[in-house]
């Protein structure tokens, strides 16, 4: 497979790979063309069913660890679902966090950031320097209220 992705996702992707001394395995580009394709947040199952697409002898193990890598290296946005179950996305450009119903699974993205603010307030009473943070909230989505 040559480059079959070229899109600026999989090339600002190669990028980040290159700087970090990862090599850009066609298993690594496919996942980063299948969660950039969707709309939505994907199952590591959907993502391996997108990846057989292309490469059919990919195992969940290899999705499993190129996702945790993707995660750590900020590329790729993680959400957890109340059943235990996660789901993936290209991280958005701008620092935000996410809003999941609990009732049609639909994840929100919000742009602000709670923990602002935070950071110094720790810093004088507790002398805590917050270096990294999840925040997710869980509640119903303005269709499934109704
Ligand atoms: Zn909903
Ligand atoms: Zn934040």
């Amino acid at each position: 497979m040559k480059e079959k992705f070229s899109c600026s996702h999989e090339q600002n992707a190669k990028k980040l790979f290159r700087n970090e001394g990862l090599k850009s395995t066609p298993q690594r580009m496919a996942v980063i063309h299948v969660l950039h394709s969707s709309e939505k947040y994907l199952s590591i199952n959907e993502i391996l069913d997108s990846v057989k697409e292309f490469l059919p002898k990919t195992g969940l193990a290899t999705i499993y660890r190129t996702l945790e890598m993707f995660v750590e290296l900020g590329l790729v946005t993680r959400v957890h679902f109340p059943d235990g179950c996660h789901s993936y996305t290209i991280s958005p450009k701008d620092h935000s966090h996410q809003m999941v119903c609990t009732k049609c699974d639909t994840v929100i993205n919000f742009p602000d950031c709670p923990i602002e603010g935070l950071n110094e307030t720790l810093m004088k009473q507790k002398g805590f320097k917050i270096n990294n943070h999840f925040v997710q909230l869980f509640g119903e989505c303005e269709d499934c209220r109704i």
